[in-house]
Order: structure tokens, then C-alpha cells, then sequence
């Protein structure tokens, strides 16, 4: 008997890891050497490739494919049939294998809107919010609220997920200031 849930309708590959608690519901794919934490929780048809590495406590929504070179940290929120890539110039002629991917990694908090493309070779910075339909072409901040085609920086969000006032303060009465990658709590 597992510690985790994998629904009947979903295949994980063999020498996968999946964590404590973590449920992946139905029509997945959880490809070989994936490494999954605890307390995740994967929606319909969601692909996690080869040798993808993910943290505790990620959300991960319907319709999304983690490839390979992509790797979350803890606590990220992928909203439904939001888009990673992994090779910046593909070509079906002259595909480059694993050692062309480009890594993209999703840092602690980070959460991705849905339909939202991150274009790979890019790090979203800590609790950075990142707009639905939005296309990251740069790096974000932390705490970075990037919107828009090609996504800019519109604002700052708190750990909670409010927009920060002009004092950089939340309702929820936590302050921040800056820091050397965007923001840090004061
Ligand atoms: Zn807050």
C-alpha cells in the first residue's frame, strides 16, 4: 500500500519517486526518473517528463506538460493548460536530445496563470505571480508580478497572493523592501 495516489486512468514509468500525500488524478503520465515531493497534487492530463524534479506541495492543473529541464521547487502553482518548452529553436529535422534543453526552473511560491507560456532557459524568482496568458521571455523577480505578451512587470505580489501597496505592504501585514533579486521581507 503507497503513501500517494495515482488514479487508475494514469501510467507512472518505472524508478519514479512520488512523495507523501501526493495525489495524481486522472489520464497522467509520470515518466521515468521523475522525482515528485509530498503533498502535490497533479489535475487531468497532466505529463511529467523524464527526469523532471519537483518539489513539496506543488499544485499542478489540468492539461499541463513538464519537460524535461523544467524543475519546480516547492509550493509552485501551475494553472491549468499553461505552457512550458524546453528548446528555444527546435527543429523536427535536427532534434538536439536532452543535453540542448534549456533549463527553466520555477522557484519557491511561484505561481503561473492560466495559459500562460514560459519560454525556457528562464528562473521564476520566489511568490512571483505571472499573469494568465502571459509569455515569459526574461527572468522574474521575486515577488515580481509579470503580465502580458511579452510579459512585463506590472507590479509586486505578497506571499499570501495580494497585490503589495506603494509602501511595498500587505492587508495581511506582511512588509517587504528591496532586495538584490527583487524583493525581500522587512
Ligand atoms: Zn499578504
Amino acid at each position: 500500500m503507497s503513501d500517494y495516489f495515482v488514479h487508475e486512468s494514469s501510467y507512472v514509468d518505472e524508478d519514479v519517486i512520488i512523495g507523501k500525500n501526493t495525489k495524481v488524478w486522472h489520464f497522467c503520465h509520470i515518466q521515468k526518473g521523475a522525482r515528485i515531493g509530498e503533498n502535490c497534487s497533479f489535475g487531468q492530463n497532466v505529463n511529467v517528463s523524464n527526469n523532471v524534479v519537483i518539489g513539496n506541495g506543488c499544485k499542478v492543473q489540468n492539461n499541463v506538460s513538464i519537460y524535461e529541464g523544467v524543475e519546480l521547487k516547492d509550493h509552485v502553482f501551475c494553472g491549468p493548460s499553461m505552457v512550458f518548452t524546453n528548446d528555444l529553436t527546435p527543429r523536427a529535422k535536427y532534434p538536439k536530445g536532452p543535453l540542448g534543453y534549456k533549463k527553466t526552473i520555477l522557484d519557491t511560491g511561484s505561481t503561473v496563470g492560466a495559459n500562460a507560456t514560459i519560454v525556457c532557459g528562464h528562473s521564476l524568482g520566489k511568490w512571483c505571480m505571472i499573469a494568465s496568458g502571459a509569455v515569459v521571455t526574461k527572468d522574474v523577480p521575486d515577488h515580481a508580478l509579470f503580465a502580458g505578451v511579452p510579459a512585463k512587470q506590472i507590479g509586486w505580489v505578497c506571499e499570501c497572493g495580494n497585490i503589495l501597496d506603494e509602501n511595498l505592504a500587505c492587508s495581511c501585514n506582511r512588509k517587504y523592501k528591496k532586495g538584490s533579486n527583487g524583493l525581500i521581507k522587512r
